[in-house]
């Protein structure tokens, strides 16, 4: 007594297509004759299993055995004529459906149980993208906006990424079966690979779309408007979520890692979030006192020198320095002090200096006093 076809591939009434595929491809494995040598009962399930999946797998002969029911079915002489079906055929409709392989199937991973293909559907997601982007000193302090344009993979106008022209839609390749895999066999050893008609997806485009040629997808240079935020530096990378390549048949789109270059000022230097710049002060200020005016990022600022300023001392200015990607406080700005000798002076002004240098006593100039009596033992009898 013949059992049910949706029972012989322990699948509901309302199984899907895909639901039938993946109970054939289970069923058929574990009974291949290949696998159980000699095991009469198992060549009896897998020719079972052949059977129904022929009927069901098919939308016209599922529906008509819907209609009319297994034994009316069989007995109209559908898909074998229900009594001796033929082995041959069995092994035939296994080889179609596991990529065109002549009987048998001496390769592991059919036996691994399950399908190589990661997405039943081919899904394929875009590409990553990495831009390199040149911006100046400025831009990194205060965030700019650019418009950059990228070569990329956009999903196609006219099909929407279907790849199919308007009003057609995909078919079960007929290289494959719609398996997605095809086996190549070379001496011992059986290769399965993803089945080139259709590209591993078991389906085929009936109409490919004109403009993509099926692609789904189409080589574009559209204007991408960036945000460069305050703060980034050489290094900081920016990931614009979906604007990489557009993905293939439903696979997501990639993402935009945009690389930040920042070209070097050449008032500033820069140490993480802290910037660093040198200023030349006159010798009276560094001497008496004073205010200099020094730049900012923000624009100049008034530095209030103290007296008696050494050349390569190091003023701070909290807060002045880059503001923060994190969205922290902003770095401070360090001010290095180069104390500028007077040039081109008269002989006047030479007068003047000889004699305020004559006026100075050994407390004045207590570094070299210290530097005297450091280094006063490497500095006998030279001269
Ligand atoms: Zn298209
Ligand atoms: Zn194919």
């Amino acid at each position: 007594m013949a059992k049910d076809y949706y029972q012989t591939l322990e699948v509901s009434k309302t199984a899907s297509a895909d639901e039938i595929k993946k109970a054939y491809r289970k069923l058929a494995i574990k009974y291949h004759p290949d696998k159980n040598p000699g095991n009469k009962e198992a060549e009896e399930r897998f020719k079972e299993i052949s059977q129904a999946y022929e009927v069901l797998s098919d939308p016209e002969k599922r529906r008509q055995y819907d209609q009319f029911g297994h034994e009316a079915y069989t007995q109209r002489g559908g898909a074998g004529g229900g009594g001796a079906y033929d082995y041959q055929r069995a092994q035939d409709i296994f080889s179609q459906f596991f990529g065109g392989h002549g009987g048998g199937f001496p390769f592991e991973d059919l036996f691994g149980g399950g399908s190589h293909r990661a997405n039943p559907n081919g899904a394929v997601p875009g590409d990553d993208l990495r831009y390199d982007l040149e911006i100046d000193f400025e831009d990194a302090m205060y965030g700019a906006d650019k418009t950059l344009k990228i070569p990329r993979m956009a999903e196609c106008p006219d099909c929407h990424g279907s790849g199919c022209e308007s009003g057609t839609g995909r078919k079960t390749c007929p290289r494959c079966g719609g398996s997605g895999s095809q086996v190549l066999s070379q001496g011992f050893f059986s290769v399965r690979q993803p089945c080139p008609s259709c590209q591993g997806t078991g389906q085929i485009i009936e109409k490919p779309c004109r403009k993509c040629r099926g692609q789904g997808r189409v080589r574009e240079e559209k204007p991408l408007q960036v945000h460069i935020p305050p703060g980034v530096d050489t290094g900081t990378q920016l990931r614009i979520s979906g604007k990489g390549g557009a993905g293939v048949r439903g696979g997501r789109a990639g993402d935009l890692y945009v690389f930040v270059h920042v070209r070097p000022s050449s008032v500033f230097q820069r140490e993480g979030d802290d910037l660093l710049c040198e200023v030349p002060i006159p010798f009276a200020v560094a001497v008496a006192g004073g205010v200099v005016e020094v730049p900012t990022i923000s624009g100049k600022a008034k530095l209030r020198i103290p007296a008696g300023t050494q050349s390569g001392a190091i003023l701070r200015m909290k807060g002045k320095g880059a503001p923060s990607l994190r969205g922290g406080a902003r770095g401070n700005l360090h001010l290095r002090m180069l104390v500028e000798s007077p040039v081109g002076l008269t002989g006047e002004q030479l007068k003047l200096l000889d004699a305020f240098n004559a006026s100075l006593t050994a407390k004045n100039n207590p570094r070299q006093n210290n530097y005297r009596s450091v280094a006063g033992k490497f500095m006998r009898g030279e001269d």
